[in-house]
């Protein structure tokens, strides 16, 4: 959903633009299961707790239950942790990114039936109203990201044993026992967010490509760039090992101290390169992006801002005859693709999950994430 961002920012309040469940849906209480699961919980900022807590249960005929094989903590579920994103109930179970198998479905779902191993894209989608027909299904009217429940409204989310799916047919993918779970965690938001940043940037191939901020999200857009066909991938980050990891997946690495408007305007005759993906979501990157895409361009940011105001003026956008595209990947819309190009190329991101841990050892995995300690790119979380 959001690239792993660079710098702390300031708490802002969730916009309605940011809002992350639909005016339209329903708000209801949460019933609750006979049985008591384990799930990584919202206390307050700075304090996530794995505790027990009653199963989710079908509530629609369209819902699911899927028990989670495999969760990932993603760069925006640290916005939650550090309060920059505020708003979250305490109780809330974390989590969207999450793989596993059906154990038990209303009468309506036809094809996520329970026994069914499933990939999950991080909202949910109803597949019928007018966005989800043209593959905006991160604007479905009905849509909700998994783990935000704000004043009693909202979904749970998957860094549990459990997590209730509404409209499953139309969200879950079913996938073969093969895929490993790394990689149906990643087409569930961050790979399919990459390629989302290189195809709304409408990378062609023989373009020149920069790529801002080389977290999880910047790591995947590398991947899909190259595989799009770009002339040269410019990958610029401070952090060393991720200039190594981009390196191996095609991109030339630049480093952020370095004098990277040189390195770019010497590769493309001095224009700049044709499309910029500002994966940091911050006003800064913003401002580099701006310097170094070449008149005509695009940039393309796929990350949650949470700045008041837009960090360009309309004058540099005019003076440049810029394209800026920014918004949430309707990952759902990529899923199949992604996991298509992942069952290809996916073995060059073997290490991206830098630590495996336990859903127990989750809050320390929020920890280490957050401050990059044990050069943490991604965590893992696996079920007890
Ligand atoms: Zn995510
Ligand atoms: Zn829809």
């Amino acid at each position: 959903m959001a690239p792993d961002t660079q710098e702390i920012g300031q708490p802002v309040q969730p916009g309605p633009g940011r809002s992350k469940i639909s005016r339209e849906q329903p708000c209801h209480f949460f019933p609750q299961g006979p049985t008591i699961m384990r799930a990584v919980t919202f206390a307050a900022p700075w304090d996530l707790r794995t505790v027990s807590v009653p199963d989710p249960v079908v509530l629609a005929p369209t819902d699911v239950i899927v028990r989670v094989e495999a969760a990932a903590i993603c760069g925006s579920d640290l916005h939650v942790y550090r309060g920059v994103e505020r708003g979250l109930d305490a109780g809330t179970v974390l989590g969207h990114e999450f793989t596993g198998t059906v154990v038990s479905a209303g009468y309506a779902v036809v094809r996520a039936r329970p026994g069914t191993r499933v990939a999950a894209p991080f909202t949910v989608n109803c597949g019928r109203c007018w966005a989800c027909r043209r593959g905006l299904t991160a604007r479905c009217v009905e849509s909700q990201v998994f783990g935000w429940v704000q004043q009693g409204c909202g979904l749970h989310g998957g860094q549990a044993e459990l997590v209730r799916v509404p409209h499953a047919d139309a969200t879950l993918v079913p996938i073969d026992e093969s895929i490993p779970p790394e990689l149906a965690l990643l087409a569930g938001d961050v790979f399919s967010t990459g390629l989302h940043a290189v195809e709304q940037g409408g990378v062609q191939p023989g373009d020149a490509v920069a790529i801002l901020g080389l977290g999880p999200v910047g790591q995947c857009a590398v991947l899909a760039a190259v595989a799009a066909g770009a002339r040269v991938v410019y990958a610029i980050d401070r952090v060393a090992h991720r200039l190594e990891q981009a390196q191996r997946h095609g991109a030339t690495p630049v480093e952020l101290e370095a004098d990277v408007l040189a390195t770019i305007r010497h590769g493309t005759e001095g224009r700049g390169v044709d499309v910029v993906i500002e994966a940091v979501g911050y006003p800064d990157a913003t401002q580099l992006a701006w310097q170094i895409v070449r008149p005509g361009g695009t940039i393309s940011a796929p990350g949650v801002h949470n700045e008041p105001a837009f960090a360009l003026t309309p004058g540099q956008l005019y003076d440049k005859n810029l394209t800026y595209r920014a918004g949430r990947a309707p990952a759902r819309a990529y899923l199949e693709r992604s996991l298509a190009l992942l069952n290809r190329e996916g073995w060059r991101l073997e290490g991206l999950f830098s630590h495996h841990l336990s859903l127990a050892e989750a809050p320390r995995g929020y920890e280490i994430f957050n401050e990059r300690r044990e050069n943490c790119t991604k965590v893992l979380l696996r079920m007890e």
